[in-house]
């Protein structure tokens, strides 16, 4: 537990920042990206998302985080890369590489992010824990992460 400070006080200081990003990316992908199949949000609807029409996902070849190298660091040591991510959830636009597959588990895994953020309340609080998460316990081990990865298997009921 002896990080536990030091994780909180840089998750602290990066969140307004991380969240200033993301609010900029989701207007960004839900201006020009593309709507979810029929399918896939009827899955998030009955998940507990709401309004899964106007989530928009986008295909690129990445996402750039314009920080320097410093506070891109802690991050990537501890399993978190931007560069390499295979899809990214910033609330309703998610953005998923261009040459990863778009499989079920892929995007169901970026909503239930989705789902997240709607708990959290706003795009700051669900980047205060999540990059707290990521920081302390490693983003392999994160329990948003664990979650996120739980929820993307499962079948919700039927309505
Ligand atoms: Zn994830």
């Amino acid at each position: 537990m002896k990080r536990f400070s030091l994780w909180l006080c840089v998750s602290l200081f990066l969140a307004p920042i991380a969240a200033l990003w993301a609010f900029y990316q989701e207007k960004r992908i839900t201006k020009f990206g593309n709507p979810l199949d029929e399918r896939t949000q009827e899955w998030a609807g009955a998940t507990g998302i709401f309004h899964a029409e106007d989530i928009r996902f986008i295909r690129e070849s990445a996402l750039h985080f314009p920080s320097p190298q410093w506070l891109k660091q802690p991050l990537e040591k501890r399993g978190l890369c931007l560069s390499q991510a295979a899809g990214m959830c910033l609330r309703y636009g998610i953005f998923i590489h261009e040459e990863a597959d778009l499989t079920d588990r892929l995007i169901r895994h970026e909503l239930a992010h989705t789902l997240q953020y709607q708990r959290h309340g706003s795009i700051y609080r669900f980047m205060q824990q999540y990059l707290f998460e990521c920081l302390f316990f490693g983003y392999h081990h994160a329990p948003m992460e664990l979650e996120a990865e739980e929820i993307a298997h499962c079948k919700p009921r039927p309505a």
